[in-house]
């Protein structure tokens, strides 16, 4: 594999938070200490509960804010210490895509006169060009015929034509990497296939890579490359087949908690059903998972795991019982033998 465009090492982000009561406030680890690389033309996504840092590790790879320790690289060198070339280069090839296109496009402006303004300010076509380059882009992304759309605004158009035009925007600049923060969260189910197939065709036909911020792991599943699972500021387990061979606790909890008609055991599981996350704040000694885990062992109680090489496969995982557990994880459909209750490793 190429280096990683991208890497973090070390990262941590602490933010202040007032206390529920009013009086005082506590320092929580949004993200508590992750490595991780990007590299060019993969898929990377980034799952986990609300809560769990996945917006604020976005947001980190977009360097949008500032770690408060640890380093951020852009191409091998330390972002903080680049020039303005560098960072130009950044912003242009690492590119974004939010939540809510509906906010991130101006509602005032057509979308051609949204698109225009960029072309001039990154001076990407001369004047001539710029209608077929707005034109071709608009195409790229679905949007046919792209005269329709150009003359239109924002609320003119559906929250998945919102979408693709937020996606024309981030390719206008070629990059090499997009970090997209839930972009399927505000669309429906229908659209949302809709665009994961575009984000599918665009990396074959540029080899952009992208990293998915989602809670979805059904959506996740149909496009990753590599999958980070995130809980309470780490990563928990990171490796290419976590859907059929989850080796962490918590990765088993999430695919168990998809929403979904199980035809297995004809019944809907749900996350309900799943121990809460307790708040960031309260962050217990040795394994922060351990009072959702019913593996925990009295070496959970005192060792914090770190993320780790799994013996088999491209796999990381921070579980001081992963080998002997994923043996006996089961996914329906997954292939892997075993009571899905894992009642006989119940510690
Ligand atoms: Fe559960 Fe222990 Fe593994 Fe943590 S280290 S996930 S508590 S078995």
């Amino acid at each position: 594999m190429n280096a990683p465009i991208l890497s973090l090492c070390g990262i941590q982000q602490t933010y202040t938070s007032r206390n529920a009561s009013g009086w005082g406030s506590t320092r929580v680890r949004a993200v508590d200490g992750i490595d991780l690389d990007v590299f060019e033309g993969e898929t990377l996504a980034i799952v986990g509960e609300s809560g769990s840092g996945k917006s604020t590790l976005a947001k980190l790879l977009l360097m949008l804010t500032s770690p408060t320790s640890g380093k951020a690289l852009f191409n091998g060198k330390d972002f903080a210490s680049l020039d303005g070339e560098l960072r130009h280069q950044f912003r242009r090839e690492v590119q974004a895509v939010f939540q809510d296109p509906a906010s991130s496009l101006n509602p005032r402006m057509t979308i051609e006169k949204t698109l225009r303004f960029i072309v001039k300010r990154h001076a990407l076509r001369s004047a001539t060009d710029i209608r077929p380059f707005l034109a071709d882009c608009l195409m790229r992304v679905g949007l046919n015929p792209p005269e329709r759309y150009l003359e239109r605004y924002p609320h003119e158009l559906s929250g998945g034509q919102q979408q693709r035009v937020a996606i024309a925007r981030a390719m206008m600049m070629a990059p090499k990497v997009i970090v997209a923060d839930e972009p399927l969260s505000s669309l429906d189910v229908s659209v949302q296939a809709q665009i994961l197939d575009l984000m599918k065709s665009l990396r074959t036909l540029t080899n952009v890579g992208f990293v998915v911020i989602s809670h979805d792991l059904g959506a996740m599943h149909s496009i990753a490359d590599r999958t980070a699972v995130m809980y309470r500021g780490r990563i928990v387990e990171i490796g290419e087949n976590i859907y059929t061979h989850p080796r962490h606790p918590y990765t088993k909890l999430l695919l168990d908690a998809r929403l979904t008609a199980d035809p297995t055991r004809g019944r809907i599981r749900s996350m309900a059903s799943a121990p809460s996350m307790p708040t960031l704040a309260a962050t217990p000694n040795g394994c922060r998972f351990r009072p959702r885990c019913h593996y925990a062992v009295a070496l959970c109680e005192t060792a914090d795991p770190m993320l780790r090489p799994m013996p088999i496969g491209q796999t990381q995982v921070a579980c001081h019982r992963a080998e002997e557990l994923s043996r006996h994880f089961e996914i329906p459909g997954g292939g892997q033998r075993a009571p899905s209750t894992g009642d006989s490793l119940k510690a």
